[in-house]
């Protein structure tokens, strides 16, 4: 079964004996990372920002008597250089520090030559680019250990979520830099510890390479995030009934029938293609006698009409209205780009 990483701890570091007591509780249940947010950053003044640099001494107690490995948020080059020299095992970005180009560069330079790995949160915006753009600023400083956390996005839409996971950005993602270890960061989609698992579980069904998973030794009393972190127990009999897909199986049976349903699927692609190459011809066609009878080529009522049919057959057929809308939206960029010509 293939070995997912799992990085726990409480969203805060608060007082030595709640970082001991989490972490020991983690520790015998065999989890190995342990993190611990050291600067919060929080939307108004005012609330707990976290304990700085108080809390080192209790991390590298963490790391010394359980030999567990410790990580943290950095947001800033002066957090990188305090971790780096605390003799942290791993650094994160966080969601609202990866928006940042500025701040990223910044951290990206004060990492250069440290050989510490990082982790790259998305940002809280659904925005791939400026989420690439920071694994790219760390790599163009030449930082070979980096990973991504997928923690959700901010959004209007209505949902029980605190923040969306957006599976389709994360694949693409991971086709970006498939090389890169991908983390689901549950706790902060959730915002209510009532729903990490069914995320959790999501993320390994993708294949997604491991969890960063808040808990905390009294979540009730937590400064910060208490509505979703899990208590040490809780998150341990949680892990314990997550389902690990394997990334590959060979088992014959597995195998035939995989085979058949590619080569199912490559004879859906190929219809595809030629479908729409069809669809293009006479698109060239119309554009050819719009342009005889000097007609303008965009006619937004015909437009709604043919996508209003598409999605209504699609909903027969048991097709999502935005998977129809985002294809058509394409086909009809396409089409009006071949009669401009
Ligand atoms: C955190 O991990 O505690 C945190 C603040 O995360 P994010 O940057 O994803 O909001
Ligand atoms: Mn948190």
């Amino acid at each position: 079964m293939k070995k997912i990483q799992i990085i726990s701890g409480p969203c805060s570091a608060e007082s030595e004996m709640q970082v001991m007591k989490t972490a020991e509780a983690l520790r015998t249940a065999g989890i190995d990372w342990f993190r611990a947010g050291l600067w919060k950053p929080r939307t108004r003044p005012g609330s707990f920002e976290g304990m700085g640099e108080k809390a080192i001494p209790w991390m590298q107690r963490v790391r010394d008597e359980f030999g567990m490995r410790i990580c943290t948020e950095a947001a800033c080059a002066k957090h990188v250089f305090t971790c780096r020299d605390a003799g942290f095992d791993m650094l994160w970005i966080g969601a609202r520090t990866t928006s940042d180009v500025f701040s990223v560069q910044e951290i990206a330079e004060a990492l250069k030559g440290s050989g510490m790995p990082v982790f790259v949160k998305n940002p809280m915006s659904q925005d791939i680019g400026l989420w690439a753009g920071a694994v790219e600023r760390l790599m163009m400083q030449g930082i070979n250990n980096i990973g991504l956390i997928h923690r959700g996005f901010a959004s209007f839409e209505r949902s029980v979520y605190r923040n969306l996971p957006k599976w389709k950005e994360v694949i693409s993602m991971r086709s970006l830099f498939p090389e890169l270890p991908l983390l689901c960061d549950p706790s902060h989609i959730a915002g209510d510890a009532r729903y990490v698992r069914e995320i959790a579980q999501k993320a390994l069904d993708l294949g997604l390479d491991g969890l960063m998973v808040e808990c905390h030794c009294d979540p009730k009393s937590a400064l910060s995030d208490a509505g979703q972190q899990l208590t040490p127990d809780e998150f341990i009999s949680l892990l314990n009934t997550l389902n690990v897909r394997s990334s590959d199986n060979d088992s014959p049976d597995y195998r035939t029938k995989l085979s058949e349903l590619r080569s199912e699927i490559d004879l859906c692609d190929e219809t595809i293609v030629e479908v729409l190459a069809r669809r293009m011809k006479v698109s060239e066609e119309i554009g050819r006698i719009k342009r005889e009878n000097n007609v303008s080529i965009i006619q937004p009522g015909r437009w709604d009409e043919v996508i209003e049919a598409a999605v209504l057959s699609g909903k027969d057929k048991g097709l999502e209205e935005s998977f129809i809308r985002d294809i058509f939206n394409e086909i009809h960029k396409a089409s009006v780009t071949t009669q401009e010509q």
